[in-house]
């Protein structure tokens, strides 16, 4: 039996146990501690932030983001189409409304001319959105510029749900830092891990000071527990803050792998039939978080659920391309401005492994796999492609080289 082939699992490195030790050792067994201010600050570092407060996850992060630009029941909130649920839900837990916009080709993220349509469309008629959330899917960034552009002559908060793309770049800085509020997530799936978790960055050290308040059940300064407001339980414990401080030291690695399991993905299976791989946009340096790529059945041969189930035959794990949410049955009454590009990517869209810790082995397992998937891929076994990237890849992390 093969040993299976998961979609991305955690890739802890050398130092994680030892904070994590400290933290036993002197007894901050606790949402706070010294491990969550060092994660905080040292996490600015990296991605040239602000301010940073770390929460318990990057669903969290956002409705605390949504929370603090203000959004309340019976608000509309613009929001990317094509990305995982947690990025809209939190507009649901405050009562308000996503309306989704539809990705670009280039980048497969919201597309800034449909955003700028239909906003041009809505001010006359004084229906402008509370705020704007956009994402950065599987480690690439969108193109921010012009959206912020746009965000700032409506005077639109943007909130960035970068849970997919810490260690990318646009135009040499971290998507995440370039609207009101970023956020980014540390589940076990994401590029590194406290196991759950997230954080939420700004330039404004009262949003998160803000943010702190009310992640803490919005005591007020009082020695009596005393609230004005509505709070939440959402601090990072300090035992995964130091997973975090751990994982956070071998970002530029994580990226660095998981870029080259996309270069040998591309270099096998690039040139097959009907694959095409995701294009990584000339505005920045994506992580390839996840490799995707689209399959066109007929010159392939098989759709991508057909190549999704022999890969599954072969204990590997591929997932689809999100669902896009203007198609999730919960957010059925829900608008979208356009959608046809999100479905595209969705009919034919196909994740495959891409963990840090993938062996050649196991990549060469999944080429081989997608290939005997493919009637129209020619007989001759796919040659294995040596790499050609260089050992570093650090354009955000260089920062880390202090630590
Ligand atoms: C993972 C993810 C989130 C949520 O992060 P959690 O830490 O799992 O709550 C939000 N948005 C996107 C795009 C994600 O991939």
């Amino acid at each position: 039996m093969n040993k299976p082939i998961l979609l991305s699992t955690p890739h802890i490195g050398d130092r994680e146990l030892e904070f994590v030790q400290e933290a036993f050792d002197t007894n901050w067994i606790a949402p706070v501690g010294p491990h969550v201010d060092a994660f905080e600050q040292e996490f600015c570092q990296v991605i040239g932030a602000g301010h940073a407060a770390a929460v318990s996850s990057g669903t969290a992060a956002l409705h605390l983001a949504l929370r603090l630009v203000g959004v309340q029941p019976g608000d509309e909130v613009f929001c990317s189409t094509l990305t995982f649920i947690a990025t809209a839900n939190p507009i649901t837990y405050l009562g308000a409304t996503p309306v989704f916009i539809d990705s670009d080709r280039t980048s497969w993220n919201m597309n800034p001319e449909l955003l700028r349509l239909e906003l041009e469309n809505r001010a006359p008629i004084g229906k402008l959105p509370k705020a704007v959330v956009l994402v950065h899917l599987y480690g690439q960034s969108a193109d921010i510029e012009p959206i912020l552009k746009i965000c700032n002559h409506y005077d639109l908060p943007l909130i960035e749900d970068a849970a997919e793309a810490l260690g990318a770049t646009y135009k040499g800085r971290s998507p995440g830092t370039f609207g009101r509020i970023g956020i980014y997530s540390f589940n076990g799936n994401k590029i590194i891990t406290t196991s759950g978790g997230g954080m939420l960055v700004a330039d404004d050290s009262q949003l998160i000071a803000k943010a702190r308040f009310l992640a803490t059940q919005a005591r007020d300064l009082a020695p009596h527990y005393q609230h004005s407001e509505i709070g939440y339980n959402y601090r990072l414990s300090n035992v995964l803050a130091g997973i975090g401080r751990g994982q956070l030291r071998v970002l530029s690695e994580r990226v660095t792998a998981r870029r080259r399991n996309f270069e040998i993905y591309q270099k096998a299976l690039g040139s097959l039939p009907g694959i095409e791989f995701m294009p990584e946009a000339s505005f920045g340096s994506a992580t390839r978080w996840l490799t995707c790529l689209t399959i066109d059945p007929e010159a392939f041969g098989a759709d991508r659920e057909q190549v999704r189930l022999a890969l599954a035959k072969e204990q590997i794990e591929a997932r689809p391309v999100w669902k896009p949410l203007h198609l999730q049955p919960v957010f059925a009454e829900c608008d979208c401005i356009g959608g046809a590009v999100a479905e595209d990517l969705f009919a034919r869209g196909l994740c495959l492994p891409s963990g840090s810790n993938l062996t050649d082995q196991d990549l060469e397992r999944v080429i081989s796999a997608i290939s005997s998937a493919g009637p129209n891929v020619p007989i001759e076994p796919v040659p294995w492609p040596p790499s050609t990237l260089g050992k570093t890849y650090a354009p955000v992390v260089d920062e880390l080289a202090r630590f």
